[in-house]
């Protein structure tokens, strides 16, 4: 990483300043999880690569996780898949075959599973490779910013393209151009071919994973951000590499999560919703108002892509199964079960329940958008900023990365973030339940989302906690006793 980067950085919004002074001899002592909780800057340490980030000492139970999740997840997409194909998308009917079976043998179970299966087809491995290989174009090669993401444990600063909202209007233009407006293909082609698409996908899910775990063995593109465990089901989960990259800037976490992924979300309602109207002759409020809701969310992403280069996903999470099956199959596939489940069940809401559930929707993403902006804007103007018209309260922080040297940064301690540690957390349960809502109360399936999003936050709190207190050790615990409710005042 060239010193030059490192310089750009604080000119872009960067929260962290490097100080470059020698610093302390520090222990490391370690937390329940196995993560450092104190940086190092000794010779061995540095050598050994000891500072915060993803665990290295790992217990059964840390394997044993994600090696359910490894093989139960794609059979969960495949089930839900099934129960929508097949049973108008409700989520216990599948299940009729083997409670009615005279007795369960493995063979029956065998047989059952096989027969949840979608069939794999030609035009689902073309329709999956085109887009891949037409979003990577894009990513590639359209025009954008550079942004930096956060100073990572072994001290690199990165670039990103930030080019995610040009790549997702193209591809909107092109795809409903070309197929309203010229009819070069069906607008529901993607609806039409979900079954073939969902095996595609879950191949290069799976593909990717292992590819991620060679890469970072063999032609790592940051040797010193890696991070190995003694178990090579959580390497392989969790991932080894932090910024896993082709050439300079093609990133893959970026890549992955933001284009296939996210662009697809919105593309993939509107074929559905398509499909709704060529199904009962026109598109339901519900479907319009989950277009909207998700619209909203995938373009807000796109719109601050450079502060996600600042999340979790970016500064914490290495790059194995959990984000490269994660982006390519279970965000696009399980994302949208509200608009498969609405070409299936349409639903009319009705004024003041379409009312409710659009209020929810819209005060969710103002709690969302208004709490990540605050963290912005603090860093972004180190401290010197108005919150809630109050000058910024905040702690500096010291950190040090695995080459010794000494930073610093910036925890809010007022607004939002004197609230709660992860009141962002609560705009996004708020939007989740919005969008599980459109499609009314009658199913389960239409709210795995929200139940999802709740398990998924609910565990970002806890990775997020042993990561922050590893990287700012006693200046977390400050921030912890000023601001001690993690989510919600007075109840967590
Ligand atoms: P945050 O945006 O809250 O980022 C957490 C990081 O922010 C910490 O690791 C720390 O990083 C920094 N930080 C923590 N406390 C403070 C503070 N007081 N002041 C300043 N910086 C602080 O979390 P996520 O990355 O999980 O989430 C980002 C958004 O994305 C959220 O709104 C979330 O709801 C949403 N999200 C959506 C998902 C989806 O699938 N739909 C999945 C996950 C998240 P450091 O100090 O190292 O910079």
């Amino acid at each position: 990483m060239s010193k030059q980067l490192k310089q750009r950085n604080t000119q872009r919004g960067s929260p962290e300043h490097e100080q470059e002074q020698d610093a302390p001899l520090l222990n490391l002592p370690r937390d329940a999880q196995g993560e450092v909780i104190a940086t190092s800057n000794s010779k061995t340490d540095h050598q050994a690569g000891k500072t915060w980030g993803r665990a290295r000492d790992v217990s059964i139970v840390d394997i044993a996780i994600p090696a359910v999740i490894m093989a139960t997840c794609p059979f969960l997409v495949i089930y839900f898949w099934h129960a929508c194909d097949a049973f108008q998308c409700d989520l216990a009917a599948p299940l009729a075959p083997l409670l009615a079976a005279d007795s369960l043998t493995p063979r029956t179970i065998a047989k059952w599973i096989i027969g949840c299966f979608p069939t794999a087809t030609k035009e689902g491995v073309i329709l999956f490779t085109g887009w891949l290989l037409f979003q990577a174009a894009l990513y590639a090669f359209l025009p954008g910013p550079v942004g930096y993401g956060q100073m990572t444990p072994a001290g690199f600063v990165l670039p990103y393209i930030v080019n995610g909202m040009s790549a997702w209007v193209v591809t909107h233009i092109l795809y409903f151009g070309a197929s309203l407006g010229f009819d070069i293909f069906p607008a529901t082609i993607v609806h039409d071919n979900w079954g073939g698409l969902l095996i595609a996908a879950n191949v290069y899910g799976y593909f990717l994973s292992v590819f991620a775990f060679v890469k970072a063995h063999f032609f790592p593109s940051h040797p010193a951000d890696r991070k190995f465990s003694s178990s090579i089901i959580y390497d392989l989960f969790w991932g080894i590499e932090f910024n896993p990259r082709i050439g300079k800037l093609f990133d893959f976490k970026l890549f992955h999560n933001g284009r296939p992924g996210i662009v697809a979300w919105t593309l993939i309602n509107g074929s559905f919703a398509v499909a709704q109207y060529q199904k009962i002759g026109y598109v339901t409020n519900s479907m319009w108002l989950l277009m909207v809701l998700h619209a909203m969310y995938v373009v807000d992403f796109f719109w601050n892509e450079d502060w996600y280069l600042r999340t979790i996903d970016i500064c914490h999470d290495h790059f194995g199964f959990y984000l490269g099956w994660g982006d390519s199959v279970w965000l696009p596939f399980m994302y949208t079960l509200q608009s498969h489940y609405l070409v299936r069940n349409p639903v009319d809401l009705s004024t003041p329940y379409f009312l409710f559930v659009t209020g929810l929707g819209f005060f969710g993403y103002y709690i969302f958008r208004s709490v990540n902006n605050q963290k912005n804007l603090v860093r972004k103007t180190d401290g010197n900023c108005l919150i809630w018209g109050k000058p910024a309260k905040y702690i500096r922080t010291e950190f040090i990365t695995s080459d010794g040297k000494k930073h610093t940064s910036l925890l809010l301690a007022s607004g939002f973030w004197g609230v709660s540690r992860h009141f962002n957390y609560v705009g996004d349960l708020c939007i989740s339940l919005a969008m599980c809502m459109t499609c009314g109360v009658t199913h389960l399936l239409p709210y795995f989302y929200i139940i999802y999003m709740f398990i998924l936050l609910m565990g970002r709190i806890q990775r997020d906690d042993a990561r922050c207190r590893g990287k700012y050790g006693k200046y977390w615990e400050e921030y912890g006793k000023l601001v001690p409710y993690k989510l919600l005042p007075y109840i967590y």
